[in-house]
């Protein structure tokens, strides 16, 4: 993602308190209340300008999103669509994903989406990628039993090293593609990125996977 620092995305986040949630920590294990609704939360680690998530909320009105991102610069553009579209159950968090147990409690999430998350392809970069055992058992701590991790890039390195580290983590494997668009996959949202890739010519690897416990 490239980055444009936009010094007045914070500023702009602050005015929509009702779409960009400034103190999630409050939030902790009732996020029911910021929805006003007792429907299930999915969430987006990585959400870049959230494309993905506009489509899915404007898809399926009970189910609420969050989408969580490191930067304010990005994030801000996320902001820009919702206010656009008037969308209640899309909701946005400027936060690191390393950091997600301080702001969902156990059970508050039942899917986590990743999509085209940084490959970080150097072998010593292993641990910031958004599918190592670390940040699988953040998932797992913020998760309902059973919850789900829904994946898709077009990295096939990061791609496999990610089914690898969710086997080894002990995760269920209940759907793999090696070639999304050419699937009988139904409903498919794409991504910013999935939209710019495939234009290249990329093939899109998609895969889910379900916590045991
Ligand atoms: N999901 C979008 C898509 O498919 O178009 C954006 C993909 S972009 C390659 C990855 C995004 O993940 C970037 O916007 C980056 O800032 C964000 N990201 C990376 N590490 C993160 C972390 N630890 N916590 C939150 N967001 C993160």
């Amino acid at each position: 993602m490239r980055l444009r620092n936009k010094p007045w995305a914070k500023e702009k986040l602050a005015q929509y308190p009702q779409y960009a949630v400034g103190n999630p920590a409050e939030h902790k294990g009732k996020w029911n209340e910021v929805f006003g609704n007792d429907n299930p939360i999915h969430i987006e680690v990585g959400t870049g300008k959230g494309q993905f998530l506009l489509g899915m909320a404007k898809q399926n009105p009970n189910i609420n999103y969050i989408g969580i991102e490191l930067y304010e610069s990005v994030i801000v553009s996320a902001l820009d669509h919702i206010i656009e579209a008037e969308v209640p159950n899309f909701k946005l968090l400027s936060v690191d994903a390393k950091d997600l147990t301080e702001y969902f409690a156990k059970g508050d999430v039942e899917r986590v989406y990743l999509n085209f998350s940084d490959p970080w392809p150097k072998v010593r970069h292993a641990k910031r990628r958004l599918t190592y055992k670390t940040f699988l058992n953040i998932y797992e701590q913020i998760l309902i039993d059973g919850g789900e991790i829904h994946f898709k890039t077009d990295n096939q390195g990061l791609f496999e090293y990610s089914l690898m580290s969710f086997s080894e983590y002990g995760l269920l494997l209940k759907y793999v593609s090696l070639d999304l668009h050419a699937s009988d996959f139904e409903g498919n949202i794409m991504t910013e990125y999935e939209e710019k890739f495939s234009q290249k010519g990329s093939r899109i690897y998609r895969s889910e996977v379900k916590y045991m416990n």
